[in-house]
């Protein structure tokens, strides 16, 4: 199995503060970062992703919570301010 470490671009280390130095990669269900400029090392375990579903309904409703909004701004929009 071919493992692919990636740059995050942009993400600072948060030992050395070098920017575009973290890698990630992803084994086995686990989320690996590593920096380049030192020996910050850190794994995580993958499981906010599993659950597609669940992501796709939250923003349904964040787009109708945004919706929402927008209509009681237009009721209590007070004329001639
Ligand atoms: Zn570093």
């Amino acid at each position: 199995m071919t493992v692919t470490k990636r740059f995050i671009a942009g993400a600072i280390c948060p030992r050395c503060a070098e920017m575009d130095r973290i890698r990630s990669w992803e084994q086995n269900g686990i989320r690996y970062r590593d920096c380049v400029s030192c020996d910050f090392f850190e794994q995580l375990p993958i499981e906010d992703e599993a659950e597609p579903e669940l992501e796709t309904r939250v923003n349904r409703e964040r787009e109708e919570q945004a919706r929402s909004d927008l209509q009681t701004v237009k009721i209590l929009d007070p004329k001639g301010h």
